[in-house]
């Protein structure tokens, strides 16, 4: 019987889980909404039920384990959630050892946006790839970096924070509590938030009219329908994340820079705004570095985390 994965991705709103090939194959794929209220415990048993559930249906299968990830800061290196800011009940938490005496199979732990570069790396646009710096930009900005073949993960497994970069001295207030952050200017909440402010100093827009709600899917169409604020909030978005990946691209000199999240299912809107001012803030030598949209999409984590169990725990017969 062929081997598969399970992988269980742990995020804010939803809780995911697959079952995959070591060709990156997703099998099986059940979501749950998180009881991101009900503490550690009950999504705990959430997890519990979902495995059980895809290994139901798996009897063709063997399954050699579970990778599980999940936001961080994670120390990966002991195991210990230190914080999940949108999930209660997850301040220094021994979440490796309770996944596997709840699971009762082996489990490999690892931050989201670690695995989502993983995913990349392994089975998406980075295929083929030794040096990726991996940009997720949704409702925060998380990251992952592939440097010379291998992941890169730092003390405690926590490299990659890289919506934490400070851009602006003393700036907007971060979810992480600390100032100025990339995050705090790059993610859709901030992008929102600005539209709105921008939206209610009487500029002539769409956005908002008839009380209709501003989003960034709202944004983005209207941006479509050739409203000039839109516009405006959409290329002012593209300058933020274009220079924030330029320091990344001067810092780790990627082959490629891959952005996933909410936002890149807007790729093609944000892109010639994004390379535009990458190519004008960078140095001539890193002007080339491609920037290119996830292909795996939301499944990134998933595949990744499949991708790092059967590294850890596969051998072929
Ligand atoms: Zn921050």
């Amino acid at each position: 019987v062929e081997a598969h994965a399970i992988a269980v991705d742990l995020g804010g709103t939803g809780l995911r889980a697959a079952r995959i090939d070591r060709f990156g194959n997703i099998l099986d794929r059940l979501e749950v909404a998180t009881k991101a209220q009900a503490g550690a415990d009950a999504v705990l048993e959430q997890i519990s039920e979902l495995v059980d559930s895809i290994i139901k249906n798996a009897s063709d299968a063997r399954i050699l384990g579970v990778g599980v990830c999940a936001p961080g800061p994670l120390d990966t290196k002991r195991g210990i959630a230190l914080s999940i800011p949108t999930i209660n009940g997850f301040d220094n938490y021994p979440l490796l050892a309770k996944l596997q005496e709840c699971l009762a199979l082996p489990v490999v732990l690892e931050n989201d946006a670690i695995a989502a570069a993983v995913g990349e790396w392994k089975f998406g646009a980075g295929l083929g790839s030794e040096n990726i710096v991996y940009v997720t930009v949704s409702t925060g900005i998380g990251g992952g970096i592939i440097a010379d073949g291998k992941v890169l993960r730092g003390r405690q497994g926590m490299a990659g924070h890289i919506g934490h970069m400070i851009v602006v001295p003393d700036g907007e207030l971060c979810n992480c509590g600390c100032r100025g952050c990339f995050e705090a200017y790059g993610s859709g909440p901030a992008f929102a938030a600005r539209a709105k402010i921008r939206a209610n100093q009487g500029n002539q827009t769409l956005l908002g009219k008839n009380n209709a709600k501003i989003d960034c899917p709202a944004i983005f169409a209207a941006a479509k329908a050739k409203d000039p604020l839109a516009i405006e909030l959409v290329r002012e978005e593209a300058e933020i994340l274009g220079r924030g990946f330029t320091s990344l691209a001067h810092l780790f000199s990627p082959d490629l820079i891959v952005m996933g999240g909410g936002l890149a299912n807007e790729f093609d809107c944000l892109i010639p705004a994004i390379l535009k001012n990458f190519r004008a803030n960078s140095m001539k030598a890193f002007q080339n570095i491609p920037i290119r949209c996830s292909i795996l999409g939301g499944s990134s984590g998933l595949i990744g985390a499949s991708s790092l169990l059967f590294e850890q725990f596969h051998t072929p017969k």
